[in-house]
């Protein structure tokens, strides 16, 4: 047994992620206890407080941690669902230092969870828990622009992260920064274009790089490009539904959707947002025409596919179903949701996992450059964007001299358009998630490592590393 699982021989969340950092750890020559102090959660503030729910006066608990303070502002989701605990909470908050690390944004790791059921419980309640969550946190001092900057993450979205930022504005009137103190707002409120979607097309961006690599593609038997691939994806929600969309528009096969109550399949390809659809005016995707309900949800991971993307919740994947699961890719768009134990297995078999701690990191990239919009108090394209289209202008002159062919209006709007807030930060997206794959797949062939989970955790280690020997604080 090893020193990380429970005298059942099973391990926790936060043992999990311990797992896969020492195996990573052994290519890092490095003084043992200063990988303990990376490895370690720095502060848990766990809470509890009433809020009166009708008649009734409830006991709310919840949670924020903060993992590691070697870069500031922490930053990381808050989630709400019955499953939050502290051991789930410190996980999350370990994946998003590591997850900022692999994508050069200067945040420490950090993750927020209050323990409801938010489909059960009315707006107006949902919002009196949130604002009170909010001004225990301030008066904690556990947010800010400065010092911790929650974002969305399961079961929380846009309306959450504007009631967040309200309360903290409302008792800290006067910060002429406040905007920055969480992101994931609506654009309206100081959000910016892109968030919403960006941890899925971050995932989508990642698996396509993965299936442009001959050597990856050939070794578990499939052609090069993602047009034609047969993909299953678990969880229809803010990260599930955009990658789903962005892989149907590229010609990939949505083959299986996922959701809590069944999943739905069809071999020939499901439409995405036709099930979206049908998912919004029947409160479940169950019964979708010309799809096969499947009643077990979970039976859907275990269908012959290409690619699976696990976009719900954690330890979907374990040791009691990793051996029936046909994927020859899993894309890990939630956090955790494969076990040590199925890990293991699925290695055995050759499948190609890529890891949370980078595909999904394509949320925290769009809030950083949220921040970084809230704290210049300028949005992305206005300095440039007229210029541009002006430089473009004479460059189409120029193309009209030189060039004997008529252009047609498309083109023209084409070449004159300067650039928006939107391609900026999609190309911003794009550009961070190839260079984080190359960069885990260079090192993964440097140090001759098994896995990209692996190399993924060598690369991010060495960076925080990096950083703590900046600050002087490692000899
Ligand atoms: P969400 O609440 O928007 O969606 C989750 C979806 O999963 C819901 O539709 C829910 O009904 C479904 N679901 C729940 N249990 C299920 C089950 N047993 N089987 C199938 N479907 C189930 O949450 P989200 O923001 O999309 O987050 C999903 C995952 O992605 C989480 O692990 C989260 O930590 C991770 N993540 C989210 C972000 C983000 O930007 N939102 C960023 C990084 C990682």
């Amino acid at each position: 047994m090893s020193k990380n699982q429970n005298k059942t021989g099973s391990y926790s969340f936060f043992n999990c992620i311990e797992k896969n950092f020492d195996k990573a750890a052994q290519f890092i020559s490095i003084e043992k206890g200063l990988l303990e102090q990376i490895k370690a959660c720095n502060s848990v503030y766990r809470m509890h407080f009433p809020v009166k729910i009708g008649k009734e006066i409830k006991v709310i608990e919840a949670y924020r941690v903060q993992h590691s303070h070697h870069k500031l502002p922490c930053k990381g989701g808050i989630r709400y669902s019955m499953k939050v605990n502290q051991d789930e909470i410190m996980t999350l908050a370990a994946l998003m230092t590591y997850k900022c690390a692999i994508v050069d944004v200067p945040f420490g790791g950090a993750k927020g969870g209050i323990k409801i059921d938010p489909q059960t419980i009315s707006s107006e309640n949902i919002e009196k828990i949130t604002r009170r969550y909010t001004s225990e946190l301030i008066k904690k001092n556990f947010i800010g622009p400065g010092i911790d900057v929650p974002a969305p993450d399961y079961g929380t979205g846009e309306r959450e992260m504007s009631w967040i930022f309200d309360t903290f504005l409302s008792l800290r009137s006067g910060d002429v920064d406040a905007l920055a103190c969480v992101t994931g707002k609506p654009v309206s409120q100081g959000g910016v274009r892109g968030r919403k979607e960006a941890t899925g097309l971050g995932v989508f961006y990642g698996i396509r790089e993965l299936c442009h690599v001959k050597e990856d593609m050939y070794s578990v038997g499939l052609d090069v490009g993602l047009v034609g691939k047969k993909i299953i994806i678990q969880g229809l929600g803010n990260v599930g539904y955009h990658a789903a969309s962005f892989f149907h528009e590229s010609g990939a096969i949505i083959i299986a959707l996922a959701e809590r109550e069944g999943a739905i399949y069809n071999e020939k390809g499901l439409n995405v947002s036709k099930v979206f659809l049908h998912l919004k005016n029947n409160g479940s995707i169950l019964n979708f025409p010309e799809a096969k309900n499947i009643k077990k949800t979970e039976k859907a991971l275990e269908l012959e596919c290409d690619i699976l993307i696990p976009a719900a919740l954690e330890n979907v994947i374990h040791k009691n179903n990793a051996n029936r699961i046909k994927a020859k890719i899993i894309g890990e768009a939630a956090n955790g949701p494969i076990t040590p134990e199925a890990d293991e297995i699925l290695d055995k078999k050759g499948v190609i996992i890529v890891p949370d701690i980078y595909l999904n990191a394509g949320g925290v990239t769009v809030s950083y450059f949220e921040w970084l919009k809230n704290l210049s108090h300028v949005r992305y394209g206005r300095m440039e964007k007229k210029f541009r289209e002006n430089v473009n202008a004479e460059f189409l002159k120029v193309i009209k001299t030189v060039c004997k062919k008529p252009i047609s209006i498309e083109e023209k709007k084409m070449i004159l358009r300067g650039p928006r807030e939107i391609d900026l930060v999609r190309s911003g997206l794009e550009d961070t998630m190839i260079n984080g794959f190359h960069k885990i797949c260079d090192l993964k062939k440097s140090l001759k490592i098994g896995n990209m989970r692996t190399a993924a955790f060598v690369l991010s280690i060495n960076k925080i590393i990096d950083s703590y020997e900046r600050l002087g604080i490692f000899p």
